[in-house]
């Protein structure tokens, strides 16, 4: 009997005081917060929150115990290095989105971080890798490697009793095995969040979960399971691509018509004059709205505020309101292409490794897929450019005649952060300074702020002029042109806030900056004459509910595509339009709200 329990006994216990060390700093990175949770329990004491507690308690334990175990029967010091590396990693991460951001991870942070190009990176490091939250993260993870470093150092020489270890060991059984047990039962959430093969009814669980793991290994684990379900939806989405049927060639062939998609970046539309703001930011947008040419749509609204879920929503037939993912519809210009439009696909924020782990899961694995590649384009360009301007003139200045039916699609940068780098710096566009923000706020005293509103302000002169560009060279053919952008952005406008930097729920603030989008139409004079009635839709449809899922409909009846997949209830510019449930989502808990609910507080 007694040979039974000393088994256990070694058997359980061994690992925890012969790797001591790792076991206490697994605790130190990831405990540590949870120290004065007791205390204020304590003093004011809610039973969810001391259930939520001991929950907390219990799967950092299981954790902590789980890989203290493998470096101890595994006796491998590579072994042992790799989880330290990983648990420091961890730390470090979530510390620098908490210190930063008010972050943690999540899955969309993690795939905004798999998305991340070499050029967004490095604009990225020189914003934040200094930033005085930037420097506490780092000296927090340095005492703590000088910590852990020294009790490896120290643990074995001067701590480490046999004698005392075995005495230990006979009263730290109970409490481990109570603690095992209680660590096991925690689990239960994170398994039936991960067990969902489909990412709604794994964020639908996530919700219905009393007491989500909130811990960081949780929730890397959840994050990562995501991703991986992010990248079935692309294939699924691939093959529903591949697949379409019954498209109608374009029946009428007499002249040539160009259909041309600009897809923005991080547009604040209360930043342009055309939507009423006091700076000349979009004098040739204002000018070709004067001459009858350009319609500004007012009621626009984009479903996500992140680059990716947006364009792939924008770029789907589904619509949110009716309950379809994008993966589950097709890529609409597939639906061009096989109605023998040429299509040509012009993004400014293409990267260069669609094949390459992780990036599998990114937007541009799935824009620049092989299949999709295949069904949709004609062309598509094969460099990226400092400036939106050069990449317009790249497929502009290039051999393409554009005679017959084409659709192009330009993808810019446009005010993407940092918006100072977006515009060459010469003074057609240096046109604004911190002196020209004539605001007042009392977060706006530091000038360096006000500077950022500035740069915003001119880099939305420098869209204008990419436009212009686009405009002028079209404007004697049969063209139309519809502008969006897959969601705006936040500079100061509203509260202290830039880059998007949510605060937790769903303010009117938030939702006039980010979702309420510019949207609107530009139509040669040619293209007037030969399609007044569409014309007409659309200086009728300026003040329609729309949002940026439907796009495609909008496509399909300037293209003239006939296919099932047009359906005019959805197009906002067709006579049978039917307003929809507009559901914005709040990528944070990944709930859906209805963004006129929240307009008309
Ligand atoms: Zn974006």
């Amino acid at each position: 009997m007694q040979k039974t329990v000393s088994f256990f006994t070694k058997f359980i216990v061994s690992p925890i005081l012969e790797q001591f060390p790792f076991f206490f700093s697994f605790l130190l990175l990831f405990g540590g917060s949870l120290i004065g949770v007791p205390i204020s329990l304590l003093l004011n004491y809610d039973p969810t929150w001391a259930l939520g507690f001991a929950k907390l308690v219990g799967s950092l334990f299981i954790y902590d115990y789980i890989l203290t175990c493998i470096i101890y029967y595994t006796k491998s010091k590579t072994v042992k290095i790799c989880l330290y590396i990983l648990i420091i990693f961890i730390y470090g991460l979530n510390s620098f989105l908490e210190q930063n951001f008010n972050y943690s991870i999540t899955p969309n942070v993690l795939l905004l971080v798999l998305e991340t190009n070499g050029r967004e990176a490095s604009e990225f490091i020189d914003l934040f890798a200094f930033s005085k939250a930037s420097l506490t993260t780092y000296g927090k993870v340095i005492i703590r490697i000088i910590i852990i470093v020294t009790l490896e150092l120290t643990y074995f020489r001067y701590i480490y009793h046999r004698d005392s270890c075995r005495k230990l060991k006979s009263i730290l059984i109970l409490p481990v095995i109570l603690l095992l047990i209680w660590g096991f039962s925690t689990f239960g959430p994170l398994i039936r969040i991960c067990r969902h093969n489909t990412l709604d009814n794994l964020f639908q669980q996530q919700t219905m979960e009393l007491f989500l793991p909130s811990d960081p290994i949780s929730s890397t684990i959840m994050s990562l399971r995501s991703i991986y379900l992010i990248g079935n939806e692309m294939k699924n989405a691939v093959e529903i691509t591949k697949n379409i049927k019954d498209i109608a060639p374009i029946s009428d062939k007499t002249d040539s018509l160009n259909i041309i998609l600009v897809i923005g970046e991080s547009f604040n539309k209360w930043h342009s004059e055309i939507y009423g703001y006091h700076h000349s930011t979009t004098p040739y947008l204002n000018q070709e709205a004067q001459k009858g040419n350009l319609f500004a749509f007012n009621n626009a609204v984009c479903p996500f505020c992140l680059t990716s879920h947006s364009v792939k929503n924008i770029l789907s037939c589904n619509s949110i309101s009716d309950g379809e993912a994008w993966s589950q519809a097709p890529f609409f210009p597939a639906i061009f292409k096989a109605a023998q439009y040429n299509v040509y696909f012009w993004s400014n924020q293409k990267t260069y490794q669609s094949d390459a782990f992780p990036t599998t899961i990114s937007l541009n694995s799935y824009l620049f897929d092989k299949d999709i590649s295949h069904s949709s384009y004609t062309a598509i360009n094969d460099s990226t450019f400092r400036y939106d301007d050069e990449l317009v003139s790249s497929l502009l200045n290039s051999s393409q005649q554009f005679s017959d039916h084409n659709l192009i699609i330009f993808h810019l940068m446009g005010q993407h952060f940092d918006a100072k780098e977006r515009f060459p710096h010469n003074k057609e566009f240096l046109r604004y300074t911190a002196d020209s923000i004539q605001r007042n706020e009392d977060y706006l005293q530091d000038i360096e702020k006000k500077q950022c509103i500035a740069d915003y302000d001119n880099a939305i002169i420098y869209n204008d002029y990419v436009i212009k560009h686009i405009i002028d060279f079209f404007q004697h053919k049969n063209t139309v042109i519809v502008f969006l952008t897959d969601h705006g952005e936040e500079v100061y406008d509203y509260k202290d806030g830039i880059h998007r930097h949510y605060e937790g729920h769903m303010t009117k603030g938030w939702i006039k900056h980010v979702h309420n989008i510019p949207f609107f139409i530009w139509c040669s004079d040619k293209y007037i004459n030969n399609h007044q009635t569409t014309v007409n839709s659309i200086r009728n449809a300026i003040d329609r509910p729309f949002m940026t899922d439907n796009l495609c409909q909008l496509m399909f009846h300037l293209g003239e595509i006939k296919s099932d997949y047009y359906i005019t209830e959805r197009d906002p510019i067709s006579d049978q339009f039917k307003p929809r449930k507009r559901l914005i989502e709040d990528l944070h808990n990944n709930k859906k709200y209805d963004y006129d609910e929240i307009w008309l507080k």
